[in-house]
């Protein structure tokens, strides 16, 4: 059995978000890669993965479980994104390596393909309904069959201009306030328009992003039941999931989440008593291949379908290893899409091919994906104090609460 005689950390894209784990062993050219990227803290994982190192040094590379297990609990207390992020990537390095000493995809290993590629939604946006109707016809053209429709970013139909509202006095400066009767008239009403325009061929879904209040979110999902959607994400908050039974008790429309959650504690009981439909917690901010097979196959045995996260700050090794998973878990919904530039491609020789409407692995050893380390730093950004394209200051409403993203 192979033995870990070092890890590395690789950090690309223009911020160095991507933070890629390299396990490297005592056989010659034999390796592993994973992915450990955090958009807002990844020198802090990147820590993190130095910190293991020594304790990862000398193990069995193949003994996949028992690593898994002992870095889980190497800090004593657990689940905490930090942590479980690190603990991904390196996951991650250990089936890719699993893989390649078989001569096996890690889809192999899992059990073998029960499909002959991955289904994907396409993330369809506009600043109104013509500019959406028109991406979602794109898409659609393209040959993706279910389509995620948004006014706009985090939010989008639920700000009101500053200058159209009641505001304090003293208000804090800002441009737009967000408010939930908004929401809740705005995005009924962009399905409304978009079931009349483009009939009921197409599937949709819509992401919250957890901005509404929770009896808000229960008024939306069932106003939202006659345009009947493939899934809603994340109407509510981490914090306070327990209110998906009153979703459950007062309609049908299809529930999605999970990107946020971290800890086990979070997603089981979703599961197991069957308050949501799709679960799409990160490969990587589960802690990696080794906990998300077991999520898929509780959810089966639940009726709960995967929806792995993706989404923009991903990168390529993450989407490779939830493709993997994807290809050989009989319960997989579908996939968030995520697409990269063409240098960023590049970087990735291998990375998982994204064709109408399909996610493709391919039949190589292990995950399938390489690095190139010296092209991995061409595109870090010499600024690297220009913050990612995602915000840090909240949405506020009117009086300045922050609400949480
Ligand atoms: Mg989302």
């Amino acid at each position: 059995m192979p033995k870990i005689v070092d890890v590395k950390v690789i950090r690309t894209r223009a911020t160095g978000m991507w933070v890629i784990v390299k396990v490297l062993t005592d056989q010659p050219g034999l390796y592993g890669i994973g992915s450990a990227s955090d958009v807002f803290h990844p020198e802090t994982v990147a820590k993190a993965v130095e910190t293991l190192t020594p304790m990862l040094i000398g193990r069995d590379a193949g003994r996949i479980e028992d690593v898994w297990q002992s870095v889980y609990t190497s800090a004593y207390w657990r689940n905490g994104s930090i942590l479980n992020t690190a603990l991904g990537g390196i996951d991650m390095a250990l089936w890719d390596i699993k893989g390649k000493e078989a001569g096996m995809p890690v889809y192999a290993l899992l059990g073998g393909p029960c499909r002959a590629a991955v289904p994907a939604y396409a993330h369809a946006g506009g600043r109104d309904i013509d500019e959406l109707e028109q991406d979602v016809r794109r898409y659609m053209a393209e040959g993706y069959e279910v389509i995620r429709c948004q006014l706009g970013a985090y939010g989008g139909g639920g700000f009101r201009d500053t200058a159209t509202v009641s505001m304090p006095q003293n208000a804090w400066p800002m441009r737009r306030a967000f408010d939930d009767e908004a929401y809740l008239e705005a995005i009924p009403a962009m399905f409304e328009t978009l079931r009349n325009r483009l009939g009921f061929g197409v599937k949709f879904t819509h992401d919250v992003h957890e901005h509404l209040r929770p009896q808000m979110a229960v008024q939306l999902a069932k106003r939202l039941e006659p345009y009947r959607l493939f899934f809603l994400e994340d109407v509510l908050a981490p914090e306070q999931v327990q209110w998906y039974r009153l979703i459950r008790e007062q309609c049908t429309t299809p529930q999605a989440v999970g990107e946020l959650f971290i800890n086990p504690q979070e997603y089981v009981p979703l599961i197991a008593e069957r308050l949501i439909d799709y679960i799409r917690v990160r490969v990587s901010k589960a802690g990696g291949i080794t906990p998300c097979r077991k999520i898929a196959a509780l959810g089966e045995w639940f009726g709960v379908h995967t929806a792995w996260q993706e989404g923009g700050d991903n990168d390529p090794v993450n989407q490779m290893a939830a493709c993997h998973l994807d290809m050989a878990s009989w319960t997989f919904g579908i996939q968030e899409e995520n697409d990269f530039r063409p240098e960023e491609k590049a970087v990735f020789p291998g990375h998982a091919v994204l064709q109408g409407g399909y996610l493709y692995p391919n039949d190589q050893p292990g995950l399938g994906i390489d690095i190139d380390e010296a092209a991995a730093i061409t595109l870090l950004d010499p600024d690297r104090s220009r913050r990612s394209f995602l915000h840090t200051e909240p949405d506020r409403r009117a009086d300045g609460t922050a609400v949480r993203p």
